[in-house]
């Protein structure tokens, strides 16, 4: 039987893999775990296979066996000593309920004898204070055999009470040789490959999701939106109307990539992903960085859930833009 994809990290995890069995081989698995590191680079794969593996009835030197009753049911989803906590559907941050849960999963014995009961969090940051403090209590009563992985995105919002109890497991961009080659298989085009790739900033499944959603037209149509604006064809006011339908994580995740591209241009000399944007090279470097700065504290807001006025947040972020390209060419 062919090993089933989902129960084995990815190709570029390995050397955190080979920590963590190190960790494991030598029987010092913590019983919390956080894997931090940007989105879409596969840290929930990564837990899911730790997970199998600490499951399996009998796992390999690597890898969990895939064959076994616990991998079977890890694979359809009906582990009973398994248990994924993220925001429920529609929601961004996760339910008291759902935490709570938790803790009388955690002081159950686990259905396979002598087994590990395993729980993921992701992402860890969708809890809010009450909901952290409820997890705070699991962590500090450990039931011996259950094993808690969190992953974070954006570890630095975390508590510091929650990421003091975790032992930190980084990824970060990962090998550009490894996720090239993965994607082509996807992909099939090796210049396609280096573009989605350039796009998502070397994030291996945004570069897929890209590709699976025909993001590149999606991102060309707002570059040419912003020409638009800054040549006059269009207002802010229209600008933040026309994206108003567009997903707000979408919409400022472009926003961030450009202007941290534009920042490596002026500070690195790198050639920039969208050439429309070499239109705003003479804003001040420490302007963008303010921007994107400005930008990356709306993305993590609006990914938290807190209840921001799109139209409003966007038209601001493209008027204040729009302010620093006049100034700057007026010099
Ligand atoms: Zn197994």
């Amino acid at each position: 039987m062919m090993m089933s994809e989902a129960l084995v990290a990815y190709s570029w995890q390995m050397s955190q893999w080979q920590d963590m069995q190190r960790l494991i081989d030598s029987g010092r698995l913590p019983h919390a775990l956080l894997l931090a590191g940007p989105e879409s680079i596969g840290k929930l794969r990564f837990a899911k296979a730790l997970a199998a593996y600490l499951l399996c009835e009998s796992p390999s030197q690597f890898a969990a066996c895939g064959q076994c009753r616990s991998c079977h049911f890890q694979l359809d989803g009906s582990n009973p000593d398994y248990r994924e906590i993220s925001p429920d559907e529609g929601k961004r941050q996760i339910g008291i309920d759902q935490v709570r849960s938790l803790q009388r999963f955690s002081a159950q014995r686990a259905h396979r004898d002598g087994g590990r009961k395993l729980v993921v969090i992701y992402p860890a940051e969708a809890m809010n204070i009450f909901t952290a403090n409820a997890l705070l209590k699991t962590l500090e009563e450990p039931t011996s055999n259950t094993v808690l992985i969190l992953i974070s995105h954006s570890s630095s919002q975390l508590l510091a009470t929650i990421r003091s109890r975790c032992v930190q497991f980084r990824f970060g961009i990962p090998d550009a040789g490894l996720v090239e080659s993965w994607l082509k298989d996807y992909v099939g085009d090796q210049n396609l490959v280096k573009t989605l790739l350039a796009e998502s900033g070397g994030r291996p499944l945004a570069a897929k999701k890209i590709f699976e959603e025909d993001g590149l037209a999606l991102l060309q149509s707002f570059d040419s939106a912003l020409s638009a604006l800054f040549t006059g064809q269009k207002t802010p006011l229209n600008l933040a109307d026309e994206l108003l339908d567009k997903d707000i994580l979408q919409v400022l995740d472009w926003w961030c990539t450009r202007l941290m591209d534009l920042s490596r241009h002026q500070l690195a000399a790198q050639s920039m992903v969208a050439k429309s944007w070499l239109e705003f090279t003479s804003v001040p470097p420490r302007f963008v960085m303010d921007t994107l700065q400005r930008g990356l504290e709306l993305r993590s807001s609006f990914g938290r859930g807190v209840a921001l006025n799109k139209r409003l947040v966007l038209e601001a972020l493209f008027i204040e833009w729009m302010a620093l390209c006049r100034r700057s060419a007026a010099r």
